[in-house]
C-alpha cells in the first residue's frame, strides 16, 4: 500500500511517519546521539517554591516558559527524574496541525504554532518547519468530510484549500495518485523538533528565574486541609501550594498513586506510540531520504500511527 501510494518510496513503512519524519529529519535525527542539554540546572532543592512542577517534558517546559513570563519564574520549581525533554523526545515526530476537533483546541495549536515561529524569530532553535498538511481522499464520504472541514474552517480562522488529484501531485511529486479523489491542503500547518522545542522553552524559563532540577524524582505528593502543601523526592521534600503534574506517559501512575486523580487516563496514542517507538528511531536514514515533504495522511487505510511489516 505504502510502496503504491509513494511511488519512489521505501518499501514497507508508513508512508504518513516517513514523511513526517523525512520533514523533520533534517534539524534533529541528523543530530542522533549529539543531544543538546540544558544548563544552569539547580544543583540541589530550595525548601519551598510556590509551584512545583512534575516532569521536564515538553508540557512542563511550556508551563514554566508561561508562569516565568507572568513573573512567577523565581517562584517555580521544575522536577525531572531523568533529563530535561527525556520523555517523549524521541518518539514523537514534531507534527504541529491546526486542525482539531475543537475550537478550543483549534485555538491552543495556533498559539503553538505562533509560539513556535516566535521563538524561531529570536533565534531559539524549535526545528520548526512549515512543510503544511496533505489530507488525501480515496472516497466521495471522504471529500465530503474534507468539504466540511473547508466550512469549519472559515469560522475557525484556519487557511485550507480543496485541491485536485493533479494539485496533491505538484504539491507532492513523488505520489501515486491514480486512486485520489483530491484533498485537503493545509499550508500552515507543520512540523517542529520537540526536543529543540523543549529546551529553548526551558531555557527562557531559567533565564527567567525558574529553578530545574534533574536526575531527581517526585516520591510523594502531600496536601492539607484539602490543598497541596509539599513533595517528597529523592532529593528531598519541598514545601508548595501548587502542583503541576506534567509527567506525560506517567501523568496516571503519578495521579492515582498519590490519590490526586483517580479519572485521569495515558492515551491510547502513547500507548500504541511506544511500541512503535524502536521502528522510529532506527530509521533515520529513510526518513533523510524522503527529503522535505508535507506531512500525508491518506485518510483512514493508512493509519496514521501504522507500522507495517518491514525487513531489513
Ligand atoms: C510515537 C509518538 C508520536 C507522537 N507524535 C506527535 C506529533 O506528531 N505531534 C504532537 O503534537 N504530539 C505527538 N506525540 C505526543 C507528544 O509527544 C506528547 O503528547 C508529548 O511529548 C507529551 O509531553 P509531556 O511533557 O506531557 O510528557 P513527556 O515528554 O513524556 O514528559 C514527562 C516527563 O515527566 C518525567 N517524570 C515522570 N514521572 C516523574 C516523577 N515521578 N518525577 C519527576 N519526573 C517525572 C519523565 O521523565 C518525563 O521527562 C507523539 C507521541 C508519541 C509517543
Amino acid at each position: 500500500m505504502f510502496a503504491r501510494r509513494v511511488r519512489h518510496g521505501v518499501q514497507g513503512y508508513s508512508a504518513v511517519k516517513c514523511i513526517a519524519l523525512g520533514s523533520r529529519s533534517l534539524s534533529s535525527i541528523d543530530n542522533l546521539g549529539l543531544e543538546e542539554k540544558l544548563s544552569g540546572c539547580l544543583s540541589s532543592l530550595p525548601p519551598k517554591a510556590k509551584v512545583v512542577i512534575c516532569g521536564g517534558g515538553v508540557m512542563g517546559a511550556a508551563v514554566a516558559y508561561h508562569l516565568a513570563r507572568r513573573g512567577w519564574g523565581d517562584q517555580t520549581v521544575v522536577i525531572e527524574q531523568e533529563k530535561v525533554g527525556a520523555g517523549s523526545r524521541w518518539c514523537s515526530s514534531g507534527l504541529v496541525g491546526a486542525f482539531k476537533p475543537s475550537l478550543a483546541q483549534v485555538k491552543i495549536a495556533q498559539s503553538s504554532i505562533r509560539l513556535l515561529k516566535d521563538l524561531e524569530s529570536r533565534g531559539k532553535p524549535t526545528g520548526w518547519k512549515q512543510c503544511g498538511s496533505l489530507l488525501l481522499a480515496r472516497t466521495r464520504d471522504r471529500m465530503t468530510v474534507y468539504r466540511r472541514m473547508k466550512s469549519q474552517s472559515v469560522s475557525w480562522g484556519i487557511e485550507c484549500e480543496l485541491v485536485s488529484p493533479q494539485k496533491c501531485q505538484e504539491i507532492c511529486p513523488m505520489l501515486n495518485v491514480e486512486d485520489i479523489l483530491g484533498g485537503l491542503w493545509i499550508p500552515g500547518d507543520g512540523v517542529g523538533d520537540t526536543h529543540l522545542f523543549c529546551l529553548s522553552l526551558m531555557r527562557e524559563a531559567v533565564e527567567n528565574g525558574v529553578g530545574v532540577m534533574e536526575d531527581c524524582a517526585i516520591t510523594a505528593v502531600h496536601s492539607k486541609d484539602g490543598k497541596v502543601s509539599g513533595v517528597d523526592t529523592t532529593s528531598g521534600t519541598v514545601e508548595c501550594q501548587y502542583f503541576v503534574n506534567c509527567a506525560g506517559f506517567w501523568a496516571r501512575q503519578i495521579s492515582t498513586c498519590f490519590g490526586l486523580c483517580k479519572g485521569q487516563l495515558t492515551s491510547r496514542e502513547d500507548c500504541q506510540n511506544y511500541w512503535s517507538r524502536f521502528f522510529l528511531i532506527r530509521s533515520p536514514k529513510i526518513s533523510i531520504a524522503m527529503g522535505l515533504c508535507p506531512y500525508l495522511q491518506d485518510g483512514k487505510k493508512l493509519s496514521n500511527h501504522m507500522v507495517p511489516t518491514y525487513s531489513s
